[in-house]
C-alpha cells in the first residue's frame, strides 16, 4: 500500500472509490504544436500518438452508455487530431455537451483559422492554459512568443462571444512557475481580470488554479534542480482530508489516444489503467463495472489533495 492509500484508507473505508461517471475525458493524442516544461504528459512537436476514429466511435458509444454529463478533450493538443472536427461534429449531433482544453496557440497554426467560428457553432466550453498573466513567466513555462500568442487567440474568442456570453464559456487556467502551491484561486482570478483587461482589454469566464503533479517533464527538471524531494514533501505535508470527497477521479473517467481506461490524465500519463478487477479499455466498458470502481493511486495523488486541493476543474474546496 503506498503512502497516499495509507493516508485516505483512513478517511474512506476499502480505499478510494469512484462514485459516478460525470464526465468522459479523452485523451485525442500526445502531438503538441509546444513542448511546456510542466508538461505531465511530455507532449510535442514530435509525438506521434494520436487517436484512430475507430476508438473515436468507441468514444462515443461510451459516452451513451454513461449518460455522462460532459466529455472532455483533451491532448497534446486536441484540435491537431486530424478527425477532431468529426469527432466534436458527432458527439455535438449525439447532444453530449463537449468541453476542449486548448493551449490557445494552436489556433494561430496554419489550417485553423476557423476553429474560433467552429467552437462557437458547436457550442463548446473552453478551457484553455495561460499559467500567468504576465508575460516573462509565460514564456518560461511554454515558449517564446507563447505570451502574445495566447492573448491574440483570446481575443478572437472574445471576438466570438467567448469569456462574455452566456454557454460560451472560456476558463483560464494557471499553474505555478515552480514547485510551489497555488495562491487562493479567487483572489488570482481577481489579479488576472484586472491585469489582462487593464493591459489588452480581454475577458474571460473563470480562473481555474491547477498544482503541478511530480510527474512527467515537471518532474524531470525537478530533478535536474535537485528539488524533487521537497517538492513531495510540500504536497504530503500540505494534504489536506477536505478535499478527498471532491477528488475528480471519484466522477470522471479518462480514456486515452489508444482507447485504454485510466481513473485520471495523470495515470495515464504514468501508464497506470484502471485496475482492481475494472475493464480496461473502451471495448470492454461497462458503466456498472467502472461506475464505483477502486481507484489506481500513488505518491502523485498527494498533488491533487494539497492546500486547496486540485483537479482538471480547478481547486476542490
Ligand atoms: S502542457 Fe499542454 S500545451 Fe504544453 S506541451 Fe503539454 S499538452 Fe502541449
Ligand atoms: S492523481 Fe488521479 S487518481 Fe490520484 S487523486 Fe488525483 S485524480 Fe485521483
Amino acid at each position: 500500500m503506498n503512502s497516499f492509500e495509507r493516508l485516505v484508507s483512513g478517511i474512506e473505508d476499502g480505499g478510494l472509490h469512484s462514485l459516478k461517471i460525470e464526465t468522459i475525458q479523452a485523451n485525442l493524442g500526445l502531438r503538441c504544436n509546444q513542448q511546456c516544461v510542466h508538461c505531465h504528459l511530455e507532449a510535442s512537436p514530435e509525438r506521434r500518438e494520436m487517436m484512430e476514429w475507430s476508438t473515436m466511435r468507441q468514444v462515443l458509444e461510451v459516452a451513451a452508455k454513461a449518460c455522462c454529463q460532459l466529455v472532455d478533450l483533451t491532448g497534446g493538443a486536441p484540435e491537431i487530431n486530424p478527425h477532431f472536427r468529426r469527432f466534436v461534429a458527432a458527439l455535438h449531433e449525439k447532444g453530449h455537451p463537449v468541453q476542449v482544453r486548448t493551449n490557445l496557440t494552436v489556433l494561430l497554426e496554419p489550417g485553423m483559422e476557423e476553429m474560433p467560428e467552429f467552437f462557437r457553432d458547436h457550442q463548446i466550453q473552453l478551457v484553455a492554459s495561460l499559467p500567468c498573466y504576465l508575460e516573462e513567466n509565460v514564456c518560461a513555462q511554454r515558449g517564446e512568443q507563447v505570451y502574445e500568442k495566447s492573448i491574440a487567440a483570446i481575443r478572437r474568442l472574445n471576438e466570438m462571444g467567448y469569456g462574455t456570453e452566456e454557454g460560451l464559456s472560456l476558463n483560464l487556467v494557471y499553474n505555478p512557475g515552480g514547485p510551489f502551491l497555488s495562491p487562493p484561486q479567487l483572489a488570482l482570478e481577481g489579479d488576472y481580470r484586472r491585469e489582462l483587461n487593464g493591459r489588452f482589454g480581454i475577458t474571460f469566464t473563470r480562473l481555474l488554479t491547477i498544482t503541478n503533479m511530480p510527474i512527467g517533464r515537471f518532474r524531470s527538471e525537478l530533478g535536474r534542480k535537485n528539488l524533487e524531494q521537497d517538492y513531495l514533501d510540500l504536497l504530503q505535508k500540505s494534504f489536506n482530508p477536505q478535499t478527498v470527497g471532491e477528488l475528480m477521479c471519484r466522477h470522471q473517467l479518462s480514456v486515452g489516444w489508444d482507447g485504454t481506461l485510466y481513473d485520471c490524465d495523470f495515470n495515464l500519463a504514468l501508464g497506470l489503467p484502471v485496475n482492481h478487477g475494472a475493464p480496461d479499455h473502451v471495448r470492454s466498458f461497462r458503466p456498472e463495472d467502472l461506475r464505483k470502481r477502486r481507484i489506481v493511486t500513488g505518491e502523485h495523488c498527494f498533488g491533487c489533495t494539497a492546500g486547496s486541493g486540485s483537479s482538471c476543474g480547478g481547486a476542490l474546496v
